[in-house]
């Protein structure tokens, strides 16, 4: 044994842990961007602008015209564990927000230079606040309109190591690209625009149509042979687009999953598609899909992972089931567009 003392324990300090925390959320520009857009859905926007300069290292901006937060409330949005969504342990297992965790803008604004603007419709003025890496700087009224502006230049300044790590612009534009796009085709109600150094990437007018929004995204020529899906089983539901076998991917990349709104992961889900397909697909081809799954709020743990893009289900089976069986009842009565033509 060593002859000298251990270390003592000690408490970290607020900035550490924030940063710590930033670590397990904050990947890259891409997670801001998520995490923004996710905090103005939250906020029941109508209309959300985002801005990219440089892949998001130089700068991220997000506009809407939510609710906006209250003046005396401005300093807990960057406060860890403090959120307007939930108030008490059993509210986990109702969430019917997109966040919960509080600890997002806590995070950011721990590394980068933040800056947030935001006003209620019944407030006269704005309240503007900034945060060089976690410092504040005394409050601001300002003028603006409705809703909540937030900005956030030279992320990770102050964590050199992350900052290094980071890929090109274009890699870390591709990657916002990605997160922007999982929540338009979640929210087709949303008018939603994304800038890339000052160039329009996407214009997206609001829709009650999912197919429209597929359409910007994929081309019409994909859309147009989209095949429409719904089923509902006791409280479960799926809706949502498969496309013809022939127009199948090397990778899952074609595949988007929602559940209750928010994009997810799930193996047995896409396992299911695979299954799905199978006999209609060459070897290593992947479905393309865009489905959506809904259950109550008490069916679902979303508090598995930080980013909350993996869920548990409180009976995945029964959704592997349900899945599985209105793909294979839609494909039966079809005249199914194979590359393998196995089926008539
Ligand atoms: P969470 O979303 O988990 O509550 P965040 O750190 O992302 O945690 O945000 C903290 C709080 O700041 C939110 O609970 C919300 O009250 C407020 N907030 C953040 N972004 C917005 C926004 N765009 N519009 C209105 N309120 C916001
Ligand atoms: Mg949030």
């Amino acid at each position: 044994a060593s002859t000298e003392a251990a270390p003592r324990i000690q408490q970290l300090s607020t900035s550490v842990i924030n940063k710590i925390a930033a670590g397990e959320v904050i990947e890259r520009p891409a997670s801001v961007v998520k995490e923004l857009l996710e905090n103005s859905v939250d906020a029941l926007s109508t209309r959300i602008e985002v801005d990219i300069e440089q892949g998001g290292a130089e700068l991220i901006r997000i506009v809407d015209d939510g609710e906006g937060i209250h003046p005396d409330d401005v300093p807990l949005a960057i406060a860890s564990h403090a959120t307007s969504k939930i108030t008490g342990a059993d509210d986990l297992f109702h969430v019917q927000t997109m966040g919960f965790r509080g600890e997002a803008l806590a995070s950011i604004s721990e590394v980068s230079r933040f800056r947030l603007r935001t006003r209620q419709a019944d407030q006269l003025a704005g309240v503007e606040m900034q945060v060089d890496g976690g410092n504040v700087s005394p409050l601001q009224p300002c003028g603006c309109p409705p809703g909540t502006q937030i900005e956030i230049r030279e992320l990770f300044f102050n964590t050199p190591v992350r900052r290094k790590f980071l890929k090109t612009p274009a890699t870390e534009f591709a990657h916002i690209s990605e997160q922007f796009t999982r929540v338009a085709l979640a929210n087709p109600r949303l008018h939603m625009v994304l800038r890339h150094n000052n160039k329009s990437v996407y214009e997206l007018p609001a829709t009650d149509r999912l197919i429209d929004r597929l359409e910007l995204f994929f081309g019409s020529q994909l859309a147009e042979s989209l095949i429409p899906i719904e089923r509902s089983s006791g409280e479960l539901r799926v809706w949502g687009y498969v496309a013809q076998p022939r127009q199948s991917k090397a990778t899952r990349k074609g595949q988007y999953l929602f559940l209750n709104g928010r994009w997810i992961q799930d193996r047995s889900l896409q396992h299911a598609l695979t299954e799905a397909y199978r006999g209609l697909l060459m070897v290593g081809r992947q479905p393309i899909a865009y489905l959506f799954f809904e259950v109550p709020a008490s069916q679902v743990d979303v508090n598995v992972h930080p980013t909350k893009s993996e869920v548990r289900f409180r009976d995945s089976q029964q959704m592997y089931r349900l899945l599985l069986s209105t793909l294979r009842n839609t494909f039966l009565g079809m005249d199914l567009d194979s590359p393998l033509s196995l089926r008539s």
